[in-house]
């Protein structure tokens, strides 16, 4: 069985990954709160975890894998926009999830096995608080219910900060009835405008960090495998998790592997509204910009890095997928791999490698290379690449949707990526021959005309030359090679 390494960030080392239950390997994720359009940022630890989903599920079985990600429907931005709006609430909670669901779809992202929504889980989180009350690792104060952080030794280390950081960090409110300014909220008391249920302490409603804890306890147990999530959730969200997990089930282990994924900027810079470098996902697909490619980029920079979107990304993707997309017709037409084909094992190995996703596209730019030398090793290397592509979430069938051939036209200025190609074997076989009769200036400048253009050429020994797009890709600069 292929055995899988993730950086725990409880450990701050990488470990091997044992499930509790391989018959049953059990993920938690933090999800959205429903408010407003998924931007980019949001994107990225769907995009992450649905590669890690993916590879539990090729690993154990795709029975075997079973992925929870919560959907946050009570939160006072809801209100607020809701009210702004002069909506329901659920209205506007139930349109945002449908736009995200489209918006994660167009990105490739399979739907995790359980979607909760916080609402329908009040009943187990006044439970949990309850606990939490009885056995003093809460109180009540003025209608809301507190959780005592210093009834709980262990709070911080997690995050592995001291008081005075987690105070400077989690910027809470200081309000007068908290015995301790780290002390968060469980419960608090709603208006009679305000979204509420029923609970021992009056009229109110959960705190944001209890609905993880209950929801995750209720369908994934007391002990489970991996919890992840942004990097901005290590504190304060996480560490709260632990410490109502903790002291509500001290015979469970809640989480046993923490995973976070690192930040986003755009072009260098952080992405703010007032930036005005803000945009959501529906903006990139409404620009044209496939799926795919928004999924491509996002896996090009490994999960724990800070990744930085830039247009020069999204181009390079776009044309290399366009190739791809030929290939996998080239590929159809010899024959679809074997129902039960593997996926080539160095992608396999990269992304059971602490997920590293850049080594594994580059796996699958090195098997395109040999799917396109053709004969039987370029058929074996074709059924690779097709699964292989689906392992990473890239659909093998026509790329899902038109968007790839339409972006083709687009990169290729209405040439047609016929035209492009024919044009490229075409300087390559010209090169070739001056080679053959020692015109090697000519040769050279066929080449330079090429790394020009951003067209890398490289030789092989005994074969024809390779080539591959560059970022810099200009189809334009072709025109101006002489052959
Ligand atoms: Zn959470």
């Amino acid at each position: 069985m292929t055995e899988i390494t993730l950086h725990n960030t409880r450990s701050r080392s990488r470990e091997r990954f044992v499930p509790l239950d391989p018959a049953n390997v059990r993920m938690y994720v933090c999800g959205p709160t429903v408010y407003d359009r998924a931007h980019i940022g949001n994107a990225r630890p769907v995009v992450v975890f649905d590669v890690l989903f993916r590879l539990l599920r090729h690993v154990y079985g795709a029975g075997h894998v079973t992925y929870v990600r919560n959907v946050t429907d009570v939160d006072d931005k809801i209100n607020a926009r809701a009210a702004a709006e002069q909506r329901p609430i659920r209205e506007l909670t139930d349109e945002t999830l449908a736009a995200y669901h489209a918006d994660m779809d167009a990105l490739g992202a399979l739907r995790p096995t359980h979607e909760p929504r916080a609402t329908d889980y009040v009943p187990e989180m006044v439970a949990m608080i309850e606990a939490l009350v009885a056995r003093g690792h809460a109180y009540e104060a003025e209608g809301h219910v507190l959780f005592a952080v210093a009834s709980f030794p262990g709070y911080g280390r997690f995050a592995n900060r001291s008081l005075d950081e987690m105070q400077a960090g989690a910027r809470v409110e200081v309000a007068p009835y908290k015995r301790d300014p780290m002390d968060f909220v469980l419960w608090k008391p709603s208006s009679s405008a305000e979204p509420g249920w029923p609970s021992p302490w009056g009229h109110g409603r959960p705190g944001w960090h209890i609905e993880c804890s209950a929801m995750s306890g209720a369908l994934l147990g007391t002990s489970f495998d991996i919890h992840g999530g942004g990097i901005d959730l290590v504190f304060p969200h996480h560490e709260n998790e632990i410490a109502q997990s903790a002291c509500t089930h001290p015979e469970g282990e809640f989480a046993r592997y923490w995973l976070h994924n690192g930040f986003l900027n755009v072009e260098g810079e952080k992405m703010s509204k007032s930036l005005g470098n803000f945009f959501t996902v529906r903006d990139l697909l409404e620009r044209g910009i496939p799926g795919e490619v928004i999924r491509f980029v996002l896996m090009s920079t490994h999960y724990r890095q800070p990744i930085d979107w830039t247009e020069a990304k999204v181009h390079e993707a776009t044309v290399l997928l366009t190739l791809w997309e030929k290939l996998l017709r080239d590929v159809k037409r010899v024959g679809a791999p074997a129902a039960g084909a593997a996926p080539a094992p160095e992608v396999v190995a990269a992304l059971a490698d602490d997920l590293n996703t850049p080594l594994a596209l580059k796996a699958l730019r090195d098997i395109a290379s040999e799917v396109r030398l053709g004969g039987e090793r370029g058929a074996r290397a074709g059924a690779a690449f097709v699964v292989s592509l689906d392992l990473m979430g890239i659909s093998p069938d026509g790329f899902r949707s038109a968007a790839i051939r339409q972006s083709l036209d687009r990169v290729f200025s209405g040439a047609g990526e016929k035209g492009f190609d024919e044009k490229v074997r075409g300087l390559l076989a010209a090169r070739e021959k001056a080679r053959a009769a020692r015109d090697f200036a000519r040769a050279d400048a066929i080449r330079d005309g090429l790394l020009a253009a951003g067209i890398k050429v490289m030789d092989r020994a005994g074969g024809p030359s390779e080539w591959e797009l560059g970022p810099d890709f200009d189809p334009a600069r072709l025109d101006g090679i002489e052959s």
